[in-house]
């Protein structure tokens, strides 16, 4: 590391003779580190996501977070939020490409099933985790780098797969024991329909100029759906009056609607029409869908989607139908934590103590038979001179949180036996435990503990 930062130290004007202590770097404003034990958190939620993806046959997508700008241009809306202004864009030195942090995942994974033909065969149903970079102001639950899950079905016409991923996001909150959290419905019709409501809702607009504010003003002919979006209390009226895009879906759309609404209803989701939901990105048409809680003040929404039949097309591709959506893990994090359900990290089964360095040949064979029954060991490992004593290593075992230690003493190991002991029953009961018998006597205890657990919670 020293010898790294050196030349860099060289290139500075050197002010006195004795070398300034170089200024602590820290990571960029909004980004944050992931430090365990809140990282074991994000690996709870990501298993469970795993394995309710599998579940629902949904395979994962993998797609780089630099992506060329123009997909995001072209994909999201140039009039959107993100385009106008949340975006991390550069330019590549070597070549000049216009190049963007992904500020959210369809668009690269549209791309992605384009340039690979994915759909040639049939519809796919994927899934992604991983970074998205906006630009905004850092807050509680909004970030510069935060972190979305998302799930997408593309080559599907059929209000079925809109139910099914909205099912499959309210299953997730089951899972993780999410509260409080309503499903917002919404239709937007098809391009055409917005076209007609978009004539009449201008109109309406313009008859009220004098309320709107500038943003609006701005908006109201490049995307005055929008505007229906404003948390301006001063144009809340005129908005609640606006023309309802629902009030202009033919016939067709209708029935996609009922049809996701009916599927809904007969599993038991509550949602709420809500007809102002418009979701920030041009892409969508026909439902669209947020999860909101009133729990994280105005970083509310968790989860948010809908249909994209005209994305892909956009992109390059033969037109295909497609739908999907995106939860923010920060927020659904945040809301766990709010409710107090947020799992604890546990420490390892078993902490191996080891009093005298010319045992750890016997601990690393014995640790490694446990390790292959699944049980997690953490190896006492010495941090001066030896391995330390006793007492300093039963301090350490104590604060790793392990169930059990294991102990591999001189006089234990002459008669081929190790010491097991328990670190958490308050009454540190230990046993002498032939090494030959070691695995499963730890596997019985451990069973034996989860039982106990399981019964007091
Ligand atoms: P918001 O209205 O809160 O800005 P959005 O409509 O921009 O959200 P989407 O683009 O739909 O959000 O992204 C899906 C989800 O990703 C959001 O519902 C939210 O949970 C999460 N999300 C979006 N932006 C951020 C951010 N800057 N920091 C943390 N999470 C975010
Ligand atoms: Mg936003």
């Amino acid at each position: 590391m020293t010898s790294e930062l050196t030349p860099n130290h060289a290139a500075e004007p050197v002010k006195s003779s004795k070398p300034a202590k170089a200024q602590a770097l820290t990571a960029v404003k909004g980004m944050n580190d992931l430090l365990p034990p809140a990282s074991a958190q994000w690996e709870w939620l990501e298993d469970k996501v795993r394995g309710l993806m599998a579940r629902h046959a949904y395979r994962n997508l993998r797609t780089p977070i630099v992506e060329p700008t123009a997909l995001f241009v072209r994909g999201l809306g140039e009039v959107t939020d993100i385009v106008e202004k949340e975006m991390y864009s550069f330019e590549d030195r070597l070549n000049g490409e216009q190049l963007t942090l992904r500020p959210e995942a369809t668009a690269g994974v549209v791309r992605a099933v384009v340039e690979h033909n994915m759909l040639y065969d049939g519809g796919k149903r994927l899934y992604y985790m991983g970074p998205m970079f906006r630009h905004e102001r850092p807050q509680r639950g909004r970030y510069r780098q935060f972190h979305q899950i998302g799930a997408e079905a593309l080559g599907f016409p059929g209000a079925e797969v809109d139910a099914e991923l909205i099912l499959l996001a309210a299953t997730l909150w089951q899972e993780l024991g999410l509260q409080d959290v309503r499903l917002e419905l919404n239709s937007l019709g098809q391009p055409n329909e917005r076209a007609a409501h978009r004539t009449a809702l201008i109109a309406h607009l313009e008859a009220h100029a004098d309320v709107l504010d500038e943003e609006a003003k701005r908006r109201l002919h490049s995307n005055p759906l929008r505007i229906l979006d404003t948390k301006n209390p001063a144009m809340q009226a005129v908005v609640e009056a606006a023309p309802k895009l629902i009030d202009f879906l033919g016939e067709a759309s209708l029935a996609h609607f009922n049809a996701v609404k009916a599927i809904l209803d007969a599993s038991g989701v509550a949602y709420r029409i809500n007809p102002r939901l418009v979701r920030g990105m041009d892409y969508y048409n026909l439902t669209v869908f947020e999860f909101v809680t009133d729990r994280l003040g105005s970083q509310g929404t968790i989860c948010g989607g809908g249909r994209y039949d005209y994305l892909i097309e956009q992109v390059g591709g033969k037109p295909a139908p497609a739908v999907g959506w995106a939860l923010g893990v920060e927020r659904v994090l945040e809301l766990l934590k709010e409710q107090g359900t947020l799992p604890e990290a546990v420490g390892p089964d078993v902490y191996a103590i080891v009093p005298d360095a010319s045992a750890l040949p016997v601990v690393f064979k014995t640790i490694q038979t446990l390790r292959a029954q699944g049980m997690s060991v953490q190896m006492h490992a010495g941090a001066g001179e030896g391995m330390g004593s006793m007492k300093s290593q039963f301090k350490k075992a104590d604060g790793s949180g392990a169930q059990f230690a294991l102990i591999f003493g001189g006089d234990e190991l002459a008669r081929g036996e190790v010491t097991l002991k328990s670190l958490r029953d308050g009454a540190g009961a230990q046993e002498a435990v032939p090494l030959v018998d070691v695995t499963t006597r730890v596997a019985d205890k451990l069973a034996q503990s989860l039982a106990q657990n399981q019964t007091t919670v």
